[in-house]
């Protein structure tokens, strides 16, 4: 069977700490080799971000230029449709082949709203999810019908995340980072600095970019 294989989505506007880090050590958990980048479309409907989807794929590059583990994907991008994982995954499967094992990360945020995405009970039949601690939500569903879905689908062992598919939910045991891209935008806005926040290179090219700013 072909290695486990990891997709990150998210907006990155920009990207920072909070994702890159508790992501390295999830790797290092699991086993896991390659974490692909997925920027996503904002649909014009809903509230857009900061940076165009060229500057988030730029600062993307300028975060990883050092880190082996991550790749890019900008497939998400190149469509007009909002970017619904589900689709994404199935994609992925139609050119991957049904058996390679393939997790995608989430924040505990995203895990707790997860009834709301589009055709989320076909997720896990397309993906494990690999989620990553954050601080301040909390580590339950409100809904006992979720709490009993997660209960259900937790991986028990690592070896499940590599010997399956799909299909299991792996709580990492991931460190604390209280950082958001909304505060880094706002901490921007205010001309305060960021500098623990994100990698040096993307604050550079913030700068350079007049990223952030009123
Ligand atoms: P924003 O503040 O603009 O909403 P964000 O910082 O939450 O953005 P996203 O790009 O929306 O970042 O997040 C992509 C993914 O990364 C989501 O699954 C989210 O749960 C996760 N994530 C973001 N920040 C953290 C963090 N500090 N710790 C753990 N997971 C995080």
């Amino acid at each position: 069977m072909s290695e486990l294989h990891a997709l990150f989505g998210g907006t990155f506007d920009p990207i920072h700490f909070g994702h890159l880090r508790p992501v390295k050590v999830l790797a290092q958990q699991t086993g896991l080799q390659r974490v692909t980048l997925l920027p996503n479309n904002v649909p014009p409907h809903r509230p857009q971000p900061e940076a165009s989807a060229a500057q988030r794929v730029a600062m993307l590059r300028c975060a990883i230029r050092d880190l082996p583990l991550f790749e890019i994907d900008t497939r998400e991008l190149e469509r007009d449709t909002p970017s619904w994982t589900v689709t994404t995954l199935e994609a992925w499967r139609t050119e991957r082949g049904a058996e390679q094992p393939l997790g995608f990360i989430i924040g505990q945020d995203s895990l707790l709203s997860l009834s709301k995405w589009h055709r989320w009970q076909d997720l896990l039949s397309l993906c494990h999810l690999l989620v990553c601690q954050r601080p301040g939500y909390p580590t339950r569903f409100d809904s006992p019908d979720m709490q009993r879905w997660l209960e259900q689908h937790l991986a028990q062992d690592i070896r499940q995340l590599h010997q399956q598919p799909a299909g299991h939910i792996w709580l990492a045991d991931t460190p604390l980072y209280d950082i958001s891209a909304t505060e880094i935008r706002r901490r921007r806005h205010q001309n305060q600095p960021c500098d623990d926040l994100l990698p040096a290179a993307v604050i550079d090219y913030i700068d350079r970019e007049g990223l952030y700013r009123d």
